[in-house]
Parts: structure tokens; sequence; C-alpha cells
């Protein structure tokens, strides 16, 4: 038996077979006669003819099981296959070089990923994750090989792969992949956002498996705690299965109670909203029971298409979500691009720290026609909905009087122009950096509402990059300094009469909810799959109780002396962090 740890990017408990994806092929590398030139670009357009249908074909899949972000990140590969900065050169490579089809796609791979290395961008290094699987797609196609063959016979596949490429993760046998473990990705990986749409779990940051695991091994996949245990003793298998037991109860029993609304047992009502990425994502929001959207991160619509959206075609997407909403509340967030998410254009890629650079609202105010399209877009689908706006990553007074100034601008230009808009709606900001928290009392007095970003909040007060598996150990939800900041936050919004969310993780996590509850937050928005949980947990708290316990909390020196008094307060989730 061999235990390793490494980082929890989507939940979830397995016992399955350990399953390695292998490269596409090996071949040598031949040169072509003169004469052989033409057949062979041929068999380079059939190929990527055969890919582009391919993944046409697993988008459509996709849209129908999984949901609209997670089929929009085949989008970008889809496009590639007709893109000249792919293409061009490998035409080059085999009419100038005679170089065989297979041979110039990848010698042009080593090429984009030289160029993309030089890039600082975490996220831009990432994609270059897109190519080199549309790469060994073409490769198959082009050498006529197959992928490893034991995943398609095997049952309770848990697959291991150096990195997880995205069309490799919906392109697996349906209903027969139950986990995934990777070497590389942080939690905005792809990879991460497709495991955790298909509620499949994902431990990242192992590395010694790939040496000593062969494909067939016994595996347990703890995707809470972040654990791989290799070759399992008896002891672990019976603890596994006590474990799992429970938490397939508790499914049943949320799934049970999912109809019934979200109050307290004394009797206070908690409202529940989704976080989306696009329109595709709200046929789940409603069925899960969700009072609205909480949170829309406008940016990852266009993730994948390395261009902005006009005026016109964001006042359609948000109009069509705001009607499919009929009138639940709709909080759209301006662009938070930069940092570890894809930017259209150069910004923020050559940075040496993209998190504390330019990023999200400052790259708004800098650049007024993009913020004005979008404000203009969302004032214009007020009219069809409870919409309300929300500004990311704000750091000082002076952004939220600029902002408010741009706001009356636009409503006043939309309005001399004839353009039908709503004239006022919700205004809030994200509360995610520490500045904004100390001052919080300052912050409400401008806005009509706050939401607390705790993905990034944590980021910038314990100062740990939240994508980077190195120092994942440091990122702790459960520190105190992260709850005093929330404490002072759901205070002072209580106060001051102001509605205050969270939409980070937190939000999902059942482990928070009486914290949160206990500290004065009555708005919770997370992905559209922890409402169940979130609401099972929410009917079994009592609201005296959560803020005795949280003033506990508060009085805590460490952040593991605050974890373990969360795990035993929910017995179940304890059972889940047993010594598997
Ligand atoms: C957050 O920071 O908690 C948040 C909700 O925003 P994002 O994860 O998109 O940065
Ligand atoms: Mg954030």
């Amino acid at each position: 038996m061999t235990k390793y740890n490494g980082l929890a990017l989507s939940p979830g408990l397995e016992l399955g077979t350990l399953c390695f994806l292998q490269s596409p092929c090996n071949w040598e590398r031949k040169r072509i006669a003169p004469d052989e030139i033409d057949s062979e670009l041929e068999k380079l357009d059939a190929s990527l003819q055969a890919t582009r249908q391919e993944l046409l074909q697993l988008k459509s899949r996709l849209d129908q099981n999984v949901g609209g972000t997670t089929a929009e990140i085949l989008d970008f590969q889809i496009l590639l296959t007709k893109d000249p900065y792919l293409i061009n050169p490998i035409h080059r490579k085999i009419t100038i070089d005679c170089k065989q089809a297979g041979w110039a796609l990848e010698e042009t791979l080593e090429e984009i990923r030289a160029s993309i290395n030089n890039l600082k961008d975490i996220f831009f290094r990432e994609r270059f994750s897109d190519f080199l699987d549309l790469g060994n797609r073409v490769l198959q196609h082009i050498n006529e090989c197959r992928l490893c063959s034991y995943w398609q016979t095997a049952e309770r596949l848990i697959i291991a792969a150096r990195t997880l490429l995205p069309s490799q993760t919906v392109d697996l046998p349906e209903g027969r992949v139950i986990g995934f473990i990777t070497q590389r990705g942080g939690v905005t990986g792809h990879a991460a956002i497709l495991a955790r749409s298909m509620g499949i779990p994902l431990v990242s940051g192992i590395y010694d498996l790939f040496e000593r695991g062969l494909t067939g091994d016994p595996i347990i996949l703890d995707g809470y705690r972040g654990a791989v245990i290799h070759h399992p003793s008896g002891e672990q298998l019976e603890s596994y299965q006590r474990v799992k037991e429970i938490l397939l109860k508790r499914k049943a029993l949320e799934k049970a109670d999912s109809a019934a609304p979200a109050i307290t047992l004394d009797g206070l009502p908690i409202h529940l909203l989704a976080n989306i990425n696009s329109d595709g994502d709200v046929p789940q929001v409603l069925q899960m029971g969700a009072e609205g959207v909480g949170l829309y991160r406008t940016e990852l619509h266009y993730l994948h298409r390395m261009e902005f959206a006009d005026e016109e075609e964001q006042y359609q997407n948000y109009k069509k979500i705001a009607l499919q909403l009929s009138g639940a509340p709709f909080v759209i967030r301006t662009l938070d691009i930069g940092g570890d998410k894809l930017v259209p254009g150069d910004f923020g890629t050559k940075e040496p720290n993209p998190n504390l650079g330019y990023r999200a609202i400052r790259i708004s105010l800098r650049e007024p026609g993009l913020f004005a399209a979008q404000l203009r877009a969302i004032y214009r689908s007020a009219l069809y909905g409870a919409v309300q706006v929300l500004f990311p990553m704000v750091s000082s007074l002076e952004q939220v009087v600029a902002i408010k100034k741009i706001i009356n601008e636009v409503v006043g230009d939309l309005q001399r122009a004839g353009i039908p808009c709503r004239e006022k709606i919700p205004m809030g900001i994200m509360i995610e950096i520490p500045s904004a928290a100390i001052r919080i009392d300052s912050f409400l007095q401008e806005v009509d509402f706050v939401s607390v970003g705790t993905n990034d909040l944590i980021q910038y007060t314990l100062a740990v990059d939240r994508g980077n598996e190195v120092v994942s150990e440091l990122y702790q939800p459960a520190d105190p300094a992260v709850l005093h900041l929330l404490a002072q936050i759901g205070r002072a919004a209580h106060k001051a009469g102001k509605e205050a969310s969270i939409c980070g993780e937190m939000a999902g996590d059942p482990l928070y909810t009486e914290l949160l509850l206990g500290l004065g937050f009555r708005r919770l928005s997370m992905s559209p799959a922890f409402i169940e949980p979130v609401k099972a947990r929410i009917r079994h708290i009592d609201l005296a109780d959560a803020e005795k316990f949280a003033d506990r909390l508060l009085g805590c020196r460490f952040a593991d002396e605050v974890q373990i008094m969360l795990e035993r307060r929910i017995h179940d989730i304890l059972v889940t962090n047993t010594d598997l």
C-alpha cells in the first residue's frame, strides 16, 4: 500500500482500477519523395477533417450531457482545425522539407510550445494542452492508430495522465470512468472544470504513482481530501466501504430533500443561488432548485474565442438568460480577466505577477470602450429580468467612485440615444481583496450589495497562489485571519442593512455552511451541483447554535484547530476524512 497526497480538484470517493492514458503512437520520422507531396497533403487535410467531425460530435454530446461551459472548451480546438497559424507551417514542412505529415505536425507543435512557454501567463501555458490534444487526435488519424486499448473494455477506470487534455476528459467510455489523477493542473484548469461538472473526482499533484503504478492496479481515489491510495490494504478497503455507504445515504437524503425549502431548524430562510459560466448552464440552475443566478462569470463565456464579444452579442446573451430566469435574481459580473484567466489580446500576458497585476476592474477602468460596451449590454438586458451588476477585484473607494461615474455616463448616453434600458439596477462589488474587507463599512455606504469572493480573498489574505499545487497546503479557508475578515464583512453588512453574499467555493462546501450562517451570511451562491448538499446541511442547522459555534471558531488560534472543529461538527464529513 502507498498513499499519495495531492490537490483535491473535484470531490468524490471511488475504488477502481488504475489506467494510464498513453500518448497516441510512436513511429519513425521519414522524408517523402517529391511525388508523394500531394498525397501527403491530402492525408493531412483528411485527418484534420476527420478530427473536426469527431470534435463536433463530442461537443454535441457534451451539450446534452454536461452543460454549456464544458462544451465551449472544444470550440477552440474546432477552430484550430482550420487555423492557418497551425496549418500553414505544417504545409510548408511537407512541401518544402519533404517531411511526413505526422512529423511536420509534431515539429509545428514543438514550435508552438516554445513560443507559448515564453509567455508568463499560466493560463496561456495551460492552453498549449489544447494544441497538444488536438495534435494527438490528428496524429491518430494520420497514423491510423488507437489510444490505450485497456480502457475500451475494463470497468471502474481511474484515469491517470500527466496532464488531462480537455477532449480526453469527455471522450472516455461513458459510465466506466469514475476518477481522474493528474500530475499537473490547478483549480482553474480545464480538466478541473470538466471533472466537477461531470461529478467525477479529480486529484492532481501526484507524481510518484506514474513511476510505480501499472495499468490494472487497484486504487482508492479520495477527491475530498486529495488522496490516492495505491494497492489499498484490507483495512483501508473496509474503511472505504463504510465511508462510501455513508456518502451514498447522504446523497439519497439530499435528493429526497431537494424540493424542500432551504430553511434552518428555527425557520430562517437562506437564499441559495447558482454560479454560472454561460447561458448553457441555466437549465441545470433551474433543475437544482436555485433561486436565481448569484454570479455570472461573463469572462468564461469568451474563454476559448480569443476575442471580445461586442455590445450586441453580450446584450443578446444576457437578455436570453434574464428571460430564462423569469424574474429570478440574475447577478452579472463584469469581465474578470487577467491573473490566471485567459485574456484575448495582450492584457496581462507578459506580467511577472499576473495575480497582482493588470486584471479585472483595473482593465475595465482603463479600457473605457470595452467597459462601456459591457455596461450598455447589462443595463439594456435589465429590462427583461431582475438583473444586478457586480464588479470584480475592487480594491479602493476611488474605483467605486469611478465605476459609478461611468455607469451614469453610459445610462445617460443610452437614454439620449433613445435606446431602451433600465436607469437603475442594484450595483455591488466583490469583496476579494483585504483592503476592501478591512474598510467594508466605507464600501457599503457606496454600493447596494457586496458579494464575497472567498477564492481570491483567501489567496490575497494569505498570499498563496490559489492555482499552485506547490503551496496548496498554505491555501487554508479555515485560517483564523480569513474567518475574522468574513466576520467583519457579515456584521458590517448586517449593521448597514445591506445584503452580503458569498460566491467563492466556500459557499458550496457544507463543511463551512454553519460557520457562514453564524457569521451573518444569508445568501450563498455556488456551482449548481452543490445546491443539494448545502441545502441538506442548512436544514439541520439552528441559527442560535450556529452563532455560538462561529464565535468559538473565531476564538481559535490555529487553522488546524478550526478545521478539526468544523469536521467534528458534521460527523459524516468527518468520516470521509478517516484514515483510509
Ligand atoms: C472568488 O474569487 O471567490 C470568485 C468567486 O471569483 P473567481 O473564482 O471567478 O475569481
Ligand atoms: Mg475572484
